[in-house]
């Protein structure tokens, strides 16, 4: 049996699918993957290294060069902790909003798109849907997905990546790498300071290095680049170490990121910290015990989003009518997209003010200019 929604029951069903990025996003999947194959549209998992989570892209319409790819992320961001009013995993209309967790980040997005696959007959050329996971977490799961299809589909013209930007062309996003510091030092006695090695204070002075550098990067960035904060961030998210007041500490970690705008090379400034914790704190640290140690682990990365002319931005530009574009102050797959070589923009329905909060929500009037931009490009990519 073939299944016609329109947007809002096709957002609803997406919303009902709890894929908070720590949870599997199989049923999602399995839901998306049926309701294609109803319509004749064969698509393509790939799976997460555990098999808990799935990629999923499809070609809908001919397999030509020119077409344009779809992309949106499945996952959502836990809500945890958080204030809500309606039941975050049903969708709930109110007052010209459609409330739920992902309604804006970014089930509305794939939600619309879905809805209008009944749409996508008459296509001359293709439409791609690229649908992610662990977006929320890094951008780890598209990485498999884009290198699959770099080689197995036809040269896109664009890639719009829809993220909430209330439909105005995002141009550019920030790069990240995220990063675990471990500090080992040396137990005794707190009335012992002279034989231990505290690995919270020797923590705290590296952490107070990544501070100054975090102000320097501030003070030393033009700020006419267009993002919000206009430099390169670095910031400390998580710090855990030490077991009591009175015992110098053995062990010490945190997390930090460096969000780099686009020019900036996040690996020289995270070698200058290194060369830092080599140098300069380690060396001391070892003349009381020779097995102290530091260490950093990359545990997250994504490129930057660099703002460029391109294919994917006329094509939005044509469709919306707005000229202005601006850019992205969180982390996308767009980078990723770029950085394989095809065109992107980021534009899509709801707003960022929105996007991860308790009650989060879509207005109505974002879902019908989502769907009426998705109806133009259809359009466009029939004739
Ligand atoms: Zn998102």
């Amino acid at each position: 049996m073939v299944l016609i929604m329109n947007s809002k029951q096709m957002i609803e069903q997406l919303v009902g699918f709890n894929t908070v990025s720590r949870d599997s996003n199989l049923s999602l999947i399995d839901f998306v993957q049926n309701y294609l194959d109803d319509y004749g549209v064969a698509s393509t998992r790939v799976v997460s290294d555990d098999g808990e989570k799935s990629n999923l892209y499809a070609t809908i319409g001919p397999l030509e060069e020119g077409g344009v790819v779809l992309s949106g992320h499945t996952d959502v961001v836990p809500v945890d902790g958080q204030d809500w009013h309606t039941d975050p995993f049903l969708l709930t209309e109110d007052n010209g909003r459609l409330y739920g967790r992902g309604t804006c980040d970014m089930k509305g997005f794939i939600g619309i798109a879905l809805s209008l696959v009944p749409q996508m007959r008459s296509l001359q050329r293709p439409i791609h849907l690229a649908l992610s996971y662990d977006e929320e977490v890094g951008c780890r799961g598209a990485p498999a997905m884009i290198e699959q299809m770099v080689t197995n589909i036809p040269a896109p013209q664009a890639v719009i990546v829809g993220e909430p930007t209330s439909m105005s062309a995002v141009t550019g996003h920030k790069g990240i790498v995220g990063l675990k510091t471990t500090v080992r030092g040396y137990e005794t006695h707190s009335s012992q300071t002279n034989r231990g090695v505290s690995a919270v204070m020797n923590a705290a002075r590296l952490v107070g290095y990544l501070s100054a550098m975090a102000e320097r990067l501030e003070r030393d960035t033009p700020s006419d680049n267009g993002f919000n904060p206009h430099h390169t961030s670095i910031h400390v998210g998580v710090i855990n170490g030490g077991t009591a007041m009175n015992i110098v500490s053995r062990h010490c970690e945190f997390v930090w990121d460096v969000r780099n705008i686009p020019g900036d090379d996040p690996d020289a400034l995270i070698g200058e910290f290194e060369k830092y914790c080599k140098e300069e704190v380690l060396p001391e640290m070892r003349q009381r015990w020779s097995e102290c140690f530091i260490q950093t682990d990359v545990i997250a990365r994504a490129p930057e989003f660099s703002p460029k002319e391109s294919a994917a931005l006329e094509l939005v530009q044509a469709i919306t009518g707005a000229q202005d574009t601006s850019r992205g102050a969180y982390v996308a797959e767009a980078g990723q997209f770029q950085a394989a070589g095809f065109p992107t923009v980021m534009c899509g329905p709801g707003s960022i003010d929105q996007a991860h909060q308790p009650d989060e929500f879509i207005s109505l009037e974002q879902v019908v200019q989502g769907e009426s931009f998705l109806r133009r490009l259809i359009q466009d990519l029939s004739t």
